[in-house]
């Protein structure tokens, strides 16, 4: 078959079969154009890149050129990218298709995509249930089977914790691993932009093609590469996993999942003992960044503008229609904890407390090779279920903690419940051995040991 005609078929695909509210927008013109371009090379006899004709769904906070963006909200309504993220020029590059863009919750800020100015997203295991979030859209493109590889980001959690409730691989990098440049910042010291999939050597090859220093991302650094070339030896008694005792009060169908899932391996007691105050340093940490990073959103740079009668009242009855509630409570959050008087209180003690949750994992991993734990406590959700915002941040207790302390994890399907929902574990590897996590766990865990 010809490109053209594979993504022929994926957008029509799209078109029928998103029941789930995955998809915000399809870039058919762009995707054709390129699946065009890709059969006439080939006919030509050129070499295609790595990734020729996939067809890659991006959430909505990465820019790609000349497609609308919308970041979940109202108020970047008609807005256009005027330039690519890299890892959306990367992709290109490497020959991919960008087929759309995907629902999240507004801004990143939720764990259910119930956030979204555009509708909640769909799980795709049930329908009355939330995908997850914030890039609900991207793991229930994924897991119905609308593209086989999507991109989200991950800020305390949205990359893991969606892939769990939908039952596919969600693989955030280690802090710095992938470029931002082009991600919308919501906390720029946690913000990782991530990749799903349910084949794992198609989540590695992707990977394999967004990772790297990029002089437009200060922040960018290099990984260790060398798993990728040696060919591992696998020792008895290796790895040696550790399961922190803090990480299983999770509801018993979750726990029950997650220890039949480590059965026959070489399991390790540990303690991470700072993590318990882990979401309440995120709940400072990410508003206060948030507050700041979201200030360019006045009317006047960007998207929809809401006149006032003077420069004042226009910045505040853009941000006030445009905004929606949850984004307005972490702006709030942030600009309180921020405010002179209190930052040494809050901002600063919570970075302190990042710290020592960093060291906890440093003095762990001089004792175990991984880290794992469940993704959730509880597997998908109600739609509607959960309307306490303080219920919905215990969401990301589990996958939170990696955040802070800038870790690669993975979430991997664990099993599924009596009611057919996906169980969701979290391996967390050491900084920057990104390609030792995928070329050689999800190996383990997948049952092939
Ligand atoms: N659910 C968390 C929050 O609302 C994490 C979001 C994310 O990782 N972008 O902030």
């Amino acid at each position: 078959m010809s490109y053209f005609d594979e993504i022929k078929n994926y957008l029509e695909r799209i078109k029928k079969q998103d029941k789930y509210n995955a998809f915000l927008e399809i870039f058919e013109q762009r995707a054709l154009n390129k699946a065009e371009e890709l059969d006439e090379r080939k006919k030509r006899g050129e070499k295609l890149g790595n990734l020729a004709g996939i067809p890659v769904a991006v959430k909505d906070n990465i820019l790609v050129k000349g497609e609308k963006f919308t970041c979940g909200s109202k108020i970047l309504e008609g807005f256009v990218a005027p330039y690519s993220a890299t890892v959306v020029e990367k992709l290109e590059a490497a020959d991919a298709v960008i087929i759309g863009r995907t629902n999240m919750d507004e801004f990143a800020m939720g764990s259910s995509t119930e956030n979204s100015a555009y509708g909640p997203t769909k799980n795709p295991h049930d329908l009355k249930r939330v995908a997850g979030g914030s890039s609900g859209g991207s793991a229930a493109a994924v897991a119905g089977d609308l593209v086989p590889v999507a991109l989200g980001s991950d800020t305390g959690g949205s990359i893991r914790q969606p892939a769990a409730f939908c039952g596919v691989l969600g693989f955030k990098p280690t802090y710095g691993a992938v470029s931002r440049y082009g991600l919308v910042a919501f906390a720029s010291s946690l913000d990782q932009i991530g990749v799903f999939a349910k084949d794992p050597d198609l989540l590695e090859s992707v990977f394999d093609v967004i990772y790297g220093v990029d002089e437009k991302d200060e922040t960018s650094h290099k990984i260790d590469t060398s798993p990728k070339n040696v060919a591992f030896q696998r020792i008895e008694g290796y790895p040696k996993i550790g399961v922190p005792k803090e990480f299983l009060n999770c509801s018993q169908e979750v726990r029950e999942i997650f220890e039949k899932a480590l059965k026959g391996f070489n399991i390790v007691e540990i303690s991470l003992p700072h993590t318990e105050y882990a979401v309440a340093v995120y709940y400072i940490v990410a508003p206060s960044e948030a507050s700041s990073n979201l200030a360019r959103f006045d009317g006047v740079r960007y998207g929809r503008r809401i006149e006032g009668d003077d420069l004042i009242s226009t910045y505040s009855k853009t941000r006030g229609h445009g905004f929606g509630e949850e984004v307005k409570r972490r702006i709030m959050i942030g600009t309180f904890s921020l405010s002179s008087g209190y930052y040494d209180a809050y901002y600063l003690k919570a970075q302190k407390v990042r710290t020592l949750i960093a060291e906890d994992f440093r003095d762990a991993f001089k004792k175990v090779d991984y880290i794992v734990t469940p993704t959730t406590p509880t597997p998908a959700f109600k739609i509607g279920e959960i309307t306490d915002p303080l219920s919905l941040y215990l969401q990301d207790v589990y996958t939170i903690p990696a955040s802070l302390a800038g870790l690669p994890a993975i979430s991997i399907p664990a099993g599924k419940t009596k009611d057919g929902l996906p169980v969701g574990l979290q391996i967390i590897g050491k900084r920057n051995s990104d390609f030792m996590l995928l070329f050689h766990d999800i190996f383990y865990f997948t049952g092939e040991k």
